[in-house]
């Protein structure tokens, strides 16, 4: 079954447990929109080559649309749909006012030069511009595998040509450089927003006990696959946390250490020597997909798609699987790990703190105001006369220079904070349905949460019976 066969069996799923029309579920089901492209760009060698890509847009019921734009030999149509659709999904359960949408450039970007690269990027958003796919208002791409801040840059300064004088032009692409309207925290966002999503799981006695397991996050084992972006911010979180991590796996191969890796010190060798292998201290796991089979609590596949399948689940010892990727668990794979008792914390929830996060840098390129600039100084100068009372009524010696009292937030602090209290608000608000639902996986919980608030939206139409 392909992602997008996957991705819609979830939602069925979920859809047979909420009782809705079928005509709401059938549109709320639906990609709306697919603009197919195929452009010609000129190779550095003079040579001419066509590139094939891609923009769903899988729901209108909130607009703009969002989501990433993915630059890889292996994209295609039907995938491209499929985390559309997720999009949909996990901007519901965040909370965050946004239909769902993905784009996809058929390239191995090692194949080409950063001009070469430049040039596919432009030619992409004037395509997007010309059949109104892109616009602050419209659908706002953001950086997802095989693209980052270079590529949204490139894409703000295409629109920006060719808008003109549109004021709010620079919130037609997120996930930009802070230099052009970019936000303070969403390189990390969606590695923390997988450990904010993790620690909560794990703070419930109930979900916890049943696994043989004690809340909370200082005596448990982790293994990660992936120290990519995603894989790299989560693991440092966990371990920051407490949390020992006793495997790394990456595409060449795994290390593991029962007494725990040091993440900067795995990265730092990796940066030096082009590869995790070789760490000190650290075993060695071929192929890296054994590291998935390791004893540990929480195993959080970072990479890539179908990485637990019906090949390996039965060898999988983790408790809880945190699905950090999208769609790491095929969905055979998955109802295995469930009869076995194990805890999924699913990706429509667990990895949507880049999107969270990219919704803040939506409205502060609105606002055109960084966070935290008009109230810092008045919060600093308020905590600091605060202290001087409590100073002057106790008689405590409260140094002036006390900065972790006084400090007002800044803007990353601010980013911080709303992705915290969004991670924990959609956990409890996933939990709530599935106790309701009387106890179903909380993939099909957080399913039905979204589609709940979607059939919301269509139902004030009054087209629907
Ligand atoms: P990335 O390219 O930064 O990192 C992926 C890492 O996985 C790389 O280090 C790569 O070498 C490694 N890898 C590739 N094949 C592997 C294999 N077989 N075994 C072990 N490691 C392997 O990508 P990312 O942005 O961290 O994205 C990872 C996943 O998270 C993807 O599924 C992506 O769609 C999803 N995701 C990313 C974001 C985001 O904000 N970046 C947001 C939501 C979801």
């Amino acid at each position: 079954m392909n992602l997008l066969g996957q991705i819609e069996e979830s939602f069925d799923r979920a859809a047979a447990l909420t009782g809705h029309d079928e005509h709401i579920l059938a549109q709320v089901r639906s990609c709306n929109s697919v603009y197919r492209m195929a452009f010609p760009i000129k190779r550095d060698d003079g040579s001419i080559e066509v590139i094939r890509a891609w923009r769903a847009e899988h729901s209108h019921h909130k607009l703009p649309t969002k989501g990433g734009v993915r630059y890889s030999p292996d994209v295609n149509e039907s995938d491209v749909m499929a985390l559309a659709t997720l999009m949909t999904f996990k901007c519901a359960i965040v909370d965050v006012p946004f239909g769902g949408a993905k784009g996809g450039i058929r390239v191995d970007r090692n194949r080409y030069s950063k001009a070469e690269l430049e040039r596919i990027t432009r030619r992409y958003t004037t395509e997007l511009v010309r059949k109104q796919f892109i616009g602050p208002g419209v659908d706002v791409p953001a950086p997802d595998y095989g693209s980052g801040s270079q590529e949204m840059s490139w894409i703000a300064d295409t629109y920006l040509t060719l808008a003109g004088t549109e004021i709010d032009a620079l919130a037609c692409v997120t996930g930009k450089p802070v230099s052009q309207g970019g936000i303070r925290g969403r390189a990390e966002a969606t590695g923390r927003g997988v450990f904010y999503g993790i620690r909560a799981a794990c703070s419930n006695e109930d979900d916890l006990r049943p696994l043989g397991l004690n809340p909370g996050l200082e005596d448990k084992t982790a293994v990660v696959q992936g120290l990519g972006n995603v894989g790299y911010n989560a693991a440092l979180f966990l371990q920051e946390a407490g949390v020992t991590i006793v495997g790394i796996a990456e595409f060449d191969g795994a290390i593991v250490n029962r007494d725990g890796l040091d993440v900067r010190a795995v990265a730092a060798h990796r940066a030096e020597s082009g590869s995790i292998m070789g760490f000190p201290g650290s075993q060695e796991l071929q192929p890296p997909s054994e590291a998935l089979e390791l004893e540990c609590d929480i195993l959080v596949p970072a990479a890539l798609e179908n990485q637990i399948t019906v090949e390996n689940v039965g060898r999988i010892k983790a408790k809880i699987v945190a699905e950090a990727a999208n769609a790491p668990t095929s969905p055979e794979a998955g109802n295995a790990l469930l009869e076995k008792g194990v805890l999924i914390i699913p990706d429509i929830y667990l990895n949507a703190g880049g999107v969270t996060v990219s919704y803040f840098e939506w409205l502060k390129n609105l606002s055109h105001v960084r966070f935290g600039r008009l109230e810092k100084r008045f919060s600093e100068v308020s905590n600091r006369q605060i202290l001087d009372v409590v100073a002057e009524a106790t008689g405590a010696n409260i140094a002036p220079g006390n900065h972790r009292i006084v400090r007002g937030a800044d803007e990353e602090d601010l980013v911080n904070s709303g992705l915290e209290e969004t991670m924990i608000l959609a956990y409890d608000e996933i939990r709530e349905a599935r106790d309701r639902l009387g106890g179903c996986d909380l993939r099909s919980a957080a399913f039905v949460v979204a589609i709940d608030k979607i059939v919301v939206v269509y139902e004030t139409l009054g087209i629907f019976p």
